[in-house]
């Protein structure tokens, strides 16, 4: 649906995006993940046509969008996409309705206005909102007039940048499955940019990470997650502990406080610090050197009931629960 090949950006000295090959299925939901300044929404405005790449080319549905080779450059109201921005950009003097109203009307597409805002504002469940004012409005329900704009034209593609990040943790929270059911029953392609690991491990089925305008990794969230092939995506997606020898890591959850059947590891250390997390404690646990290796290091495990710092402990691993993390320069050396 989206072919992005070999594109790149910079600006004067910064190399926002590196060389970036994405391929974007057709009904996918695509997280793009990385911290602040990886090049993730340089790669998304790529895309939307609303800045120009230094190399490389765009298509939309077969469609060529840009080209930096031979100059092709369609402009962004006629790459057939929505878009859905952080700070979600409403017209502050502009009702609800006319807010959605602006995208068809910004484009002179307005046969049948009224009938096609009012389905699109009822689609996000804010009929009877039409007359309001934005800054009469809830967090959640500006957000989900911003979407509304976004769909109003009927795009079969929908780019969305932090849309969740103006809004507090459980909002957040519960706006995460009400995006992804709205997208998914629209029958939209999904490109979704934020730097939070659970948003994009729960809304897409897959993942870009990126850092220093590189992608890193693609794959299902299960893949980044569990089997990441990359040091910094196997630390950015979660907290990992890590062997003496820098490549073998694994994850709190799978640290086990009883000794397993199966083939394992034990590990023996002394409970340095102890955190409520509500739904279990943190434990971080100082590793004696020599059972792991000749460093002394942190882990973090996970518990159900507290214990005391100070205390002796043994964690268990389950030998397949290790991943090995080989770099591609490992793999090709
Ligand atoms: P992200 O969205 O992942 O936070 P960006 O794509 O916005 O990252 O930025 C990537 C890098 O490019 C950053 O170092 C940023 O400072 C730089 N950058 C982005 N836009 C501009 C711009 N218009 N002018 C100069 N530098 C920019
Ligand atoms: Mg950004």
């Amino acid at each position: 649906m989206i072919h992005v090949a070999a594109i790149s950006k910079k600006y004067k000295s910064v190399q926002a995006l590196g060389p970036t090959t994405v391929e974007i299925t057709e009904g996918s939901f695509t997280a793009v993940l990385g911290p602040s300044g990886s090049g993730k929404t340089t790669l998304l405005r790529i895309i939307a046509g609303l800045e120009t790449s230094d190399s490389g080319s765009v298509s939309i549905g077969g469609h060529t969008v840009s080209d930096a080779a031979s100059r092709l450059f369609v402009p962004p109201e006629r790459r057939g996409l929505g878009m859905v921005f952080q700070d979600f950009a409403l017209w502050p003097h502009m009702t609800v309705f006319e807010n959605v109203a602006y995208t068809l009307r910004a484009r002179r597409d307005t046969a049948n206005l009224k009938a096609r805002v009012t389905e699109a504002i009822e689609t996000v469940r804010l009929g009877g909102k039409e007359g309001r004012y934005p800054g009469q409005l809830s967090g959640g329900e500006q957000q989900r007039v911003a979407f509304a704009r976004a769909v109003v034209g009927k795009p079969r593609v929908i780019l969305l940048d932090e849309p969740l990040s103006a809004l507090d943790a459980l909002l957040r929270e519960q706006m995460r499955l009400e995006l992804k059911t709205l997208v998914s029953s629209l029958g939209l392609t999904a490109l979704y940019v934020t730097h939070d690991q659970l948003e994009a491990l729960s809304m897409a089925d897959r993942v870009l990470v990126m850092n220093n305008g590189t992608v890193l990794q693609s794959g299902s969230p299960e893949q980044v997650y569990s089997r990441p092939t990359h040091p910094f995506v196997a630390s950015f997606l979660g907290r990992s502990n890590w062997f003496a020898d820098g490549n073998r890591m694994i994850r709190p959850e799978h640290l086990s406080w009883h000794r397993p059947e199966s083939a394992h590891v034990a590990v023996e250390g002394t409970v340095a610090a102890v955190g409520y997390l509500g739904d279990r404690y943190e434990i971080l646990v100082r590793i004696d050197g020599d059972t792991i290796g000749a460093r002394t290091q942190e882990w973090t495990a996970y518990r159900a009931t507290p214990v005391q710092r100070g205390a002796a402990v043994t964690l268990y691993i389950s030998e397949h629960n290790i991943n090995s993390i080989i770099t591609e320069e490992e793999i090709s050396a």
